[in-house]
């Protein structure tokens, strides 16, 4: 489903993030990339989820050559197959979970009455179908996270790329944010957690362990 072969990314300024990766990821899985704070692993995912293109190496999706793809491919193809999800939640403020949600398939080319119905579903997929009308400074951590979940697969992504999903929430509220990405995954959905937590990491069937830009270690 994802193929790395080779890759580099090296940033302006000559900061090497990653230093010649290979990985494939099939579908279905559920794995952690771990590893230290600079490792790598938000350049991996920036990579992974083409929100970023590598230096050198290749990237395929799919059956796509992502070096091939305009940058506006890029984002037709992100937006049906790729969920997001990051530490800091990145809910708009001021506007509803409901809304938070839609607002995410803004792109599909749905209806907004269809949006919403889609947006209420996802909700009620991560249990919060009685927080539908709250704002995010209404909700716990956790609550917002699962928005922010609820966001990214609202359109239905065979992908979900999570950065430090748990990294801001206390422990209770992690423990249910990674549960959640479990029934996710067993639901059919490929789903890949970036952490620098090694209890985390050790919870999920494969993890891939990352140092100074390279893959140190695969266990399964
Ligand atoms: P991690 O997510 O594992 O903490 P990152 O992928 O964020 O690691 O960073 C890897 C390395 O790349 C670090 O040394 C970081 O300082 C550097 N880096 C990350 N983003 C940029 C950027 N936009 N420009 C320059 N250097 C960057
Ligand atoms: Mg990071």
């Amino acid at each position: 489903m994802i193929t790395l072969d080779a890759v580099t990314k090296v940033y302006p300024g000559g900061v090497t993030a990653l230093g010649g990766v290979s990985l494939q990821i099939e579908a279905g899985e559920l794995l952690a990339i771990v590893g230290p704070s600079g490792s790598g692993k938000s350049t991996m995912l920036n990579v992974l989820g083409t929100l970023d293109r590598p230096t050198s190496g290749s990237v395929r999706i799919d059956s796509y050559d992502v070096a091939s793809l305009s940058d506006a491919g890029l984002s037709a193809l992100r937006a049906t197959r790729i969920g997001f999800v990051f530490q800091q939640f990145h809910l708009a403020s001021g506007v509803r979970a409901v809304d938070n949600v839609a607002d995410g398939l803004l792109y599909s080319g749905l209806r907004p009455r269809e949006r919403r119905r889609r947006a209420r579903a996802a909700l009620d997929r991560v249990g919060l179908t009685h927080r539908l009308d709250h704002e995010p400074h209404e909700l716990s951590g956790g609550e917002r996270q699962r928005v922010a979940i609820a966001r990214a697969v609202a359109g239905d992504p065979a992908i979900l790329l999570a950065d430090e999903p748990t990294g801001a929430l206390d422990s209770h509220s992690g423990a249910g944010v990674m549960h959640l990405f479990h029934t996710l995954n067993t639901t059919g959905t490929t789903v890949v957690i970036i952490t620098h937590d090694q209890d985390i990491a050790a919870s999920l069937p494969r993890q891939i362990h990352m140092r100074d830009g390279l893959i140190t270690k695969e266990v399964r």
